[in-house]
């Protein structure tokens, strides 16, 4: 099920940062082996109670003049509503409603997006809580008054914010069982002309899909008879001057687009080869058990010889250890050469990721694993491996019984994957594990 994406939206200063830091948590170290993904803090995945979610701050670089915030504003409104399921507005209690807030709020009433408004920096209710009742006039519901900075309210907010999941459940893309496909990828390798190529070879249905609040437009390809929902990643270009920013919203539209997704197309420029930011990208990925598929294009543009492929293959392969089981294909948009295939190896990668392996089947393979190399041990202590059974699918979830959960190693979980995967395939797709303790 994917996640509900939320996203902050508000005036330079009123705390979207201080807001965004306490609801995600203080930074944590960077996660390992998946480059560039927990550094920045322009998403993070967040829980509630039991609820999941992705939070964005679509705040970028702060405008230098007062005659520029609400253009500013406007374009990040546009983002929140393009890719939120709800948007949290932060007003700030001390500077009082201020003109831009009730322009930005008449677009976001327009959008009939779930709008959720916080009035910040009321550090004492005694002393700013009349003031909150001034925020009923931006028209956009209860204000809810919070400090961020001393982190009041906030649990409020957030049962506000997630009112507002619960209907997602009911919607279409839930039981919707068509593949969703995201085709991400720095600007330029190609992504829409591989989107046109296949729409124009196949045969395009329906272009908006009833009933989600993403005002998106998908496209829905059909391919023997399948039909396949290519999520919108390439369309819309901003047009801000500024590169943080214009970097800040393609991060934005690839988390909400590969949130969505059940596999994901990482388009590479042949003539490039594979770069850090490519890297960064297959982590949002990586991090959220989609399935992958690393396509090569503009493979037309290359002299190759016999080992053209190995080298290519190796070279990504070297950038992208952290996804070893990543598909790959070499493909050109503007020749058409290989498309079809790629219908095949989504259709491939989408049976691994809803895999599911017999718990007998997976004991053996363990028991034989741990038999050809022993379980690490540590101060006498030796790692014993009780039970382990598939809990989950997209992405496959397998849970081990250990008796002491800190001598799993990662490198001997890596092992474990590895027999896994050469008993099984799992292709194209990540595996989780989660180890338990059984006394
Ligand atoms: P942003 O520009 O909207 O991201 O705002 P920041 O999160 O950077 O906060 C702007 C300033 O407001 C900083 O100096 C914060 O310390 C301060 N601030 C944020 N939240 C609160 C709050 O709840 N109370 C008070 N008094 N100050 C706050
Ligand atoms: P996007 O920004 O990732 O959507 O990239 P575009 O689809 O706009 O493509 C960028 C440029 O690369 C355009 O000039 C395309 O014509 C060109 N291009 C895309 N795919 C191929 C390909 O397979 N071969 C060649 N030679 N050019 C391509």
């Amino acid at each position: 099920m994917s996640k509900p994406v939320v996203a902050i939206i508000g005036r330079p200063n009123v705390g979207k940062s201080t807001l965004f830091n306490a609801i995600a948590g203080e930074p944590i170290s960077i996660v390992k082996d998946t480059p560039g993904v927990t550094r920045d803090r322009i998403y993070a995945d967040c829980t509630w109670l039991d609820m999941n979610f992705t939070l964005i701050d679509t705040g970028g670089i702060e405008p230098e003049s007062s005659d520029v915030i609400l253009s500013q504003m406007r374009e990040q409104a546009e983002i929140a509503i393009e890719t939120a399921d709800v948007i949290v507005f932060i007003t700030d209690v001390r500077q009082g409603l201020v003109d831009s807030d009730s322009k930005v709020c008449d677009m976001l009433r327009k959008s009939r997006k779930p709008v959720v408004l916080a009035v910040n920096k009321v550090d004492s209710i005694a002393k700013f809580g009349n003031d909150v009742y001034e925020f009923y006039n931006l028209g956009i519901g209860d204000p809810v008054a919070i400090s961020a900075a001393s982190r009041l309210g906030i649990g409020d907010l957030l049962d506000a914010v997630a009112v507002h999941f619960k209907s997602k459940g009911n919607e279409s893309e839930e039981d919707d069982d068509r593949p969703r496909i995201a085709i991400v990828g720095k600007p330029n390798v190609g992504k829409s002309s591989i989107i046109n190529r296949l729409t124009g070879q196949n045969r395009v249905i329906v272009s908006d899909i009833a009933g989600t609040t993403r005002d998106a437009i998908d496209t829905v390809v059909v391919n023997n008879r399948q039909e396949y929902v290519f999520i919108d990643t390439a369309g819309l270009r901003r047009k801000s001057k500024v590169k943080e920013d214009i970097e800040r919203y393609s991060i934005i539209r690839t988390v909400t687009a590969v949130e969505r997704a059940d596999v994901v197309i990482l388009v590479i420029d042949a003539r490039e080869g594979v770069t850090e930011q490519d890297a960064k990208i297959a982590g949002i990925a990586h991090d959220r058990g989609k399935g992958i598929i690393v396509a090569v294009n503009k493979w037309d543009l290359i002299e190759k010889n016999n080992k053209t492929v190995y080298e290519y293959t190796n070279d990504i392969k070297r950038v992208l250890s952290f996804m070893p089981y990543a598909e790959f294909i070499f493909i050109s948009a503007l020749s058409g050469q290989r498309l079809q295939k790629l219908f095949e190896l989504i259709d491939i990668v989408r049976e691994n990721q809803t895999l599911r392996i017999q718990t007998g089947v997976l004991n053996e393979i363990i028991s034989e694993a741990t038999v050809m190399q022993q379980p690490p041990s540590d101060k006498g202590k030796r790692l014993k491996i009780f039970y382990a059974t598939q809990v989950a699918v997209k992405p496959p979830t397998f849970v081990i019984f250990v008796n002491i959960k800190q001598l799993m190693h990662f490198s001997y979980q890596r092992y474990l994957e590895n027999k896994i995967r050469e008993a099984f395939g799992f292709k194209g797709t990540s595996i989780r594990f989660i180890i338990r303790e059984r006394k």
